[in-house]
């Protein structure tokens, strides 16, 4: 099968120009970064399925960017949201649903005494960090290059050139006395995050960091850096924040912070941790808690404020307590890591057949596929990768009806609906893929 004409999508991609700001609601879902042309329109999706305006059929691995993890359509998901819609979307009190989900995510991540929810993994990651602030006095925040933690002006912020110096605006519209409140340091260095803390110490009110990350590529923090990570910021009397809008029920029931690869749990537990996506169960949410101590600066409690009208909707916490109980299933995530082998030994092996350099980071049911000859540990090194191999190969890969995300620097996502057929169509498809780009 190739899919060589898309005149649908195209055709809904000229109409969304003239009303939508650059045709889509998420620069990420543009093809500016893969050639460019119209991104698919697609119609309706089912388990690993999605189906576009054209007829077109496409395994997925985009997983709208993580949170589908249970595939897309669910039925035990589906069945939760009509019966939320039927009981009435948004009432502005609270439910009892919301005491449901606060207690599964506190019972799966031990160091959330208190939660709340909110709508997006922007939201969360905004709030943690005016929590952190209101409770240590103090205004700067410590970030790693590459990671991402939303859209919000703190963390849209650039590395200065080294780690006494203050960050640049990632984005226009962000003030430069905003971004000189962050100082950004590389993943995995403890020295530069040590330097930064001597230069910044006193000023610093929390390091904040994807524990595991999954916006450059998936990369794991190396032995030690995390346990380093939070004794160096509590000797600085700083809050550590992990950002695991991603990694949290992604690996296993649980979070990147209680995931068996880390021995010393105790020893990096963060203070307070940000959620999103997988919780929601494909509905809009997002989530932060901590140290009750700490919690307790949020209004109606302490100073810091912070709201929301849609925030707890009965809609979203139903999927998300859906979900959840799907994941909760003995073996789910067994089987998707058992996917994910056999689908990135398969790619290495078809890459190596035609002579073509990647390197993949596999962690579980997720990895990255670069386009280099090097490891991949950090920002760096993730953007040291062939840009141009990568648009290829999504291109090619998408009219073999096989869904990517289109950046170099986006994860696979395995969900508990694709089945051992589509990983040998998605290798084979590879294969194909790889031998054009030898030629
Ligand atoms: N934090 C991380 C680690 C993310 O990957 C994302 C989104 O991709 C966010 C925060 C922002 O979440 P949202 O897009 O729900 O606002």
């Amino acid at each position: 099968m190739s899919i060589t004409h898309r005149p649908n999508s195209e055709a809904l991609y000229e109409e969304a120009l003239l009303h939508i700001a650059g045709g889509v609601n998420s620069p990420s879902r543009s093809f500016k970064a893969v050639g460019g042309g119209a991104p698919v329109f697609m119609e309706r999706a089912c388990g690993a399925y999605f189906w576009d305006v054209d007829g077109n059929r496409y395994i997925d691995y985009l997983a709208a960017y993580g949170p589908i993890i249970t595939g897309h359509a669910h039925p035990h998901i589906t069945g939760a949201i009509v019966r939320a819609a039927q009981n009435g979307t948004l009432y502005g009190t609270p439910t009892e649903l919301e005491i449901k989900l606060a207690k599964m995510l506190k019972d799966a991540i031990p160091s959330l005494d208190k939660v709340r929810f909110v709508n997006s993994g922007t939201e969360a990651v905004m709030t943690t960090i005016r929590v952190a602030r209101a409770y240590t006095k103090r205004s700067k925040i410590i970030k790693f290059a590459g990671c991402y933690h939303g859209h919000s002006d703190l963390v849209l912020v650039a590395a200065g050139s080294g780690p006494s110096t203050l960050g640049i605006p990632d984005s226009a519209g962000i003030p430069t006395t905003i971004a000189q409140e962050v100082i950004t340091v590389p993943f995995n260095d403890l020295d530069g995050l040590k330097a930064a803390l001597e230069h910044w110490g006193d000023d610093v009110a929390a390091v904040m960091v994807e524990p595991i990350v999954g916006n450059f590529g998936m990369v794991m923090p190396e032995p030690g850096f995390l346990e380093g990570l939070c004794k160096l910021a509590r000797d600085a009397g700083a809050l550590v924040i992990y950002d695991e809008v991603i990694s949290a029920f992604r690996f296993h029931y649980g979070s990147a912070q209680t995931f068996k690869a880390f021995q010393d749990h105790k020893a990096i537990e963060p203070d307070l941790t940000a959620l999103g996506k997988i919780i929601g169960g494909g509905l809009p949410i997002g989530a932060y808690g901590g140290r009750k101590e700490i919690m307790e600066q949020i209004a109606p409690l302490g100073p810091a404020y912070q709201a929301g009208t849609m925030a707890g909707n009965p809609a979203s916490i139903s999927a998300g307590i859906a979900c959840l109980e799907v994941l909760q299933t003995p073996g789910v995530y067994e089987r998707m890591n058992r996917l994910a082998i056999m689908l990135a030994e398969g790619l290495q092996q078809a890459a190596d057949q035609h002579g073509i350099d990647i390197t993949i980071n596999r962690i579980r049911g997720s990895f990255s596929a670069h386009f280099c000859n090097h490891p991949v540990t950090n920002y760096e090194e993730a953007q040291d990768t062939d840009g141009e191999r990568f648009a290829r190969f999504f291109q090619l890969m998408l009219s073999e009806g096989i869904c990517l995300a289109p950046s170099k620097y986006e994860a696979w996502f395995l969900t508990t609906e694709h089945s051992e057929e589509d990983i040998k169509q998605t290798i084979e498809a590879a294969e194909r893929a790889f031998a054009q780009m030898a030629t």
